[in-house]
């Protein structure tokens, strides 16, 4: 409908700007674990999607289309991120785009984050545990899994709040996946960036949710 249409558009320029207000930061947590790039990395993919998003009423990403969109982050992120990130959310998206070919009510789009978390999890080889992004999404689909409330601004909610749970307790993870994994357990003090930008991009979500 025209209405979730105009929140996909609204969630994904508020998720992509959130993204790259927070460079600075993913880059500061990546210079801890890795090679300090992961904040540039992800706002280089965000302003691309903003580049392509296009403007109320003119053409731009499918959002009428949600698999077609997925379809399209895709892409993007594959052309224009590069690194882990890159490589990584090209794949969820990819994913993603499969149970909304079928399903755009909310079930759809819980088996989308499903199914690209799986997918991120099967090809990058890392679990939950291994101080990665994967912490704090399958944090959030296991919540969703579990709830029970057909309310979906609550399931949402709690689903967010598991994965900042799971992305603080990164901190305090062996990295067993990436290059965190080359980096001494007794530097690593603070949260991982992956982990980290997924609570941002879903706490956007949810923001809009709530509107
Ligand atoms: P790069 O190491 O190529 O510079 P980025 O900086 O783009 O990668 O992204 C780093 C983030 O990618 C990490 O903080 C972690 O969350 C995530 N990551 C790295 N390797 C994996 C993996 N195998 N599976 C899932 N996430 C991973
Ligand atoms: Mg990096
Ligand atoms: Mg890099």
């Amino acid at each position: 409908t025209k209405e979730s249409a105009d929140m996909l558009y609204d969630m994904i320029k508020l998720s992509m700007g959130r993204l790259i207000a927070s460079e600075n930061e993913l880059n500061d947590l990546d210079k801890e674990s890795g090679d300090g790039d992961c904040g540039s990395t992800l706002a280089r993919g965000a302003k691309e999607i903003l580049k392509e998003i296009g403007q109320n009423n003119q053409p731009g990403l499918p959002v009428d289309t949600p698999a077609d969109l997925a379809l399209s982050l895709a892409r993007i992120v594959e052309n224009s991120m590069g690194g882990s990130s890159g490589a990584l959310y090209s794949l969820f998206f990819t994913s993603a785009a499969g149970p909304l070919q079928q399903d755009v009510t909310g079930s759809g789009w819980k088996r989308a984050l499903k199914e690209g978390t799986d997918t991120v999890m099967r090809y990058g080889g890392a679990r939950p545990g291994d101080r990665t992004m994967i912490d704090a999404l399958f944090a959030a689909v296991t919540s969703i899994d579990e709830n029970v409330s057909s309310c979906p601004v609550s399931v949402m909610e709690t689903a967010v709040n598991a994965a900042v749970l799971a992305a603080n307790s990164t901190a305090s993870m062996k990295a067993q996946a990436g290059r965190a994994s080359y980096v001494s357990a007794e530097r690593l003090k603070n949260p991982d960036p992956g982990a980290v930008a997924v609570t941002l991009w879903l706490q956007a979500i949810l923001e809009i949710l709530k509107t």
